[in-house]
């Protein structure tokens, strides 16, 4: 079942963690601007370039380097 008006932002878990506290979205596809460049700063993302192949990992655990697709 799909939540469309879901209001939190849903971070999967990481695997070897067992928590998703440190999980993070890497955001591919974004230009370079100050706004996300400070988020990547604050820890809260993960720029992941520009482009993106279909099996490039969309989450990465900032505790211990885990990244993977979900
Ligand atoms: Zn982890």
């Amino acid at each position: 079942m799909v939540r469309i008006n879901q209001r939190k932002p849903f971070r999967p878990r990481c695997k070897y963690c067992r928590t998703n506290r440190y999980v993070i979205p890497i955001v591919y596809g974004l230009r370079l601007e100050e706004e996300w460049l400070q988020k990547e700063e604050a820890g809260q993302i993960r720029l992941g370039g520009v482009a993106r192949s279909v099996d490039a990992p969309n989450w990465h655990c900032s505790k211990c380097g885990n990244e993977f697709l979900r």
